[in-house]
């Protein structure tokens, strides 16, 4: 870890102190409000809505132009600070963001790579696992450790994951004391890189459960283990999926730090996010909230586009996921959404509990007027089957020299299709690392990418799992046996 000499740092320019405490409501209205620490520990709302701050924060032009040149760390400080205040201190949250970001694997944490005088890439893969999930997991691993050890409980966390979470999720904690983390994942139905990224790091509190079943049955056992009082009366459960806002929060950092250098307040610019869970790119309509200038964000999906036909047509209705060569992207129900859905509706609870309800029983909804007129003024969306896809990574490497992810590659399809000013930048986020998916990658310009060096002896490892039988006894009993932590 980097660590700067106290006196080296510049002070924060807003005193903590002097911010109000910020509150959070949950989109379903019934919920009671949390501040920041409560929002972080408990994750979904008890309602069944999302967590948002009571109102958005907002810096004016001058604060954002003295946010320029400032390092990644202290921009992440500055941008955390409102949602956070009355959970943490300003040392408290400087000292969290130099620990999480002096330690990603590019001095920039998020470097700004320019393709041509329109297009340009930000690199969210440089944190332990490869993909932009770090960028927010890194910091909540953090955020559980305080607010556990300041109310001295424990907290064993549950995942089930198909590859990308479970292994940044694991990453996240290990080595934590107050948090230990049990990850199912479907004995041999995940990639090399991904198995080895969960089960060579090792930490006490790391446990890998290979099952011998799919990923949905991983995700059963899952869902069984929160409602089952023989594991609940023991165990206080927690969840790492991207329903809990502090992981959108930490998110919101890269969009500032991206658009302060391509000359914010005074410049805006579009960016295209590849998007699943809708929490990525909402991180961005939340910096727009916050005063920096965005002309548009571009919604990129793959073939599953139920959120394009959303955006272009009011009609959200669940189809059939289909395997991609996007495995991140594979989704139809897009969690987040609804935060979108609430805020540029009107922010009224019971009409969003009601739609939602209704939602959840015939699987499909329209929009209201109101939730597609508010979407409009910001998002667009673009849509980019396997051949596009295969393109825009032909043409990022022939004209460009860029070797990128597929899912990048969605995104930078989208942002070529996207009718942007002319003198608009476009920002393609760039969210895994090529060498996290290097068959599809060689697939589309003969190239096999190489792991970068800091993870390059990631086969040269030992391993630590368990197989356990598909059933979900055999899951409950292994975790029963073996959590070191009670409730408390
Ligand atoms: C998770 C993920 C996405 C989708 O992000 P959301 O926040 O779920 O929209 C895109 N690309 C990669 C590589 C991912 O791991």
């Amino acid at each position: 870890m980097r660590k700067l000499p106290r006196d080296h740092c510049p002070r924060s320019h807003t005193s903590l102190t002097a911010l109000p405490i910020m509150q959070y409501i949950s989109t379903r209205g019934s919920a009671p409000t949390l501040n920041f620490e409560g929002a972080t520990l408990a994750g979904l709302a008890s309602d069944g809505g999302l967590y948002l701050p009571a109102e958005w924060p907002r810096f004016s032009e001058d604060d954002i132009r003295a946010m320029r040149e400032l390092p990644y760390p202290e921009l992440a400080a500055r941008i955390m600070a409102p949602f956070v205040a009355g959970s943490l201190s300003e040392d408290e949250l400087g000292a969290l963001c130099e620990h999480v970001y002096g330690d990603f694997g590019h001095a920039a944490v998020t470097p700004l790579v320019q393709l041509n005088e329109k297009h340009w890439l930000l690199e969210l893969f440089h944190g332990p696992t490869l993909a932009f999930k770090d960028v927010a997991l890194q910091m909540l691993g953090r955020l559980f450790e305080t607010f556990l050890e300041r109310r001295g409980e424990h907290l064993t966390i549950f995942g089930a994951t198909s590859g990308d979470t479970g292994s940044a999720a694991i990453r996240a904690v290990a080595g934590l004391e107050r948090v230990e983390i049990f990850m199912l994942h479907p004995s041999g139905k995940v990639s090399d890189v991904q198995r080895r990224q969960m089960t060579t790091v090792r930490a006490p509190n790391v446990h890998n459960l290979a099952i011998a079943g799919s990923f949905d049955d991983a995700q059963a056992h899952v869902k069984a283990m929160f409602a089952d009082e023989s594991v609940t009366k023991t165990l206080n459960l927690g969840a790492v999926n991207s329903i809990n806002w502090a992981r959108l929060m930490a998110q919101v950092v890269y969009y500032f730090y991206a658009g302060l250098q391509l000359g914010a307040p005074d410049r805006a610019a579009a960016y295209s996010v590849p998007t699943g869970n809708f929490g990525d790119i909402f991180a961005g309509y939340v910096a727009s909230k916050m005063g920096l200038p965005i002309e548009q964000l571009i919604v990129a999906t793959n073939v599953n586009d139920i959120l394009h036909r959303a955006l272009k047509d009011g009609d959200y209705s669940v189809g059939t996921t289909m395997p991609t060569i996007t495995p991140s992207m594979d989704i139809q129900v897009s969690s987040n959404f609804e935060r979108l859905l609430f805020d540029v509706g009107g922010r009224d609870g019971a009409a969003m509990a009601e739609q939602m309800r209704s939602f959840e029983k015939s699987n499909a909804m329209q929009l209201t007027n109101s939730q597609r007129g508010g979407a409009s003024t910001l998002f667009t969306s673009g849509r980019a089957d396997q051949e596009e896809t295969a393109r825009a990574l032909q043409w990022a490497y022939r004209s460009c020299a860029q070797v990128i992810d597929p899912h990048t590659g969605v995104g930078l399809h989208a942002a070529q299709q996207a009718k942007v000013a002319g003198k608009t930048p476009i920002v393609t986020l760039a969210t895994a690392h090529p060498a996290k998916f290097p068959d599809a990658v060689e697939r589309a310009i003969g190239v096999r990418p190489a792991l970068p060096a800091r993870v390059g002896d990631l086969f040269g490892r030992e391993e630590a799992m368990v197989e356990i039988p598909g059933d979900y006894a055999a899951s409950r009993d292994f975790v029963l046996a073996n959590a070191s932590a009670s409730a408390n």
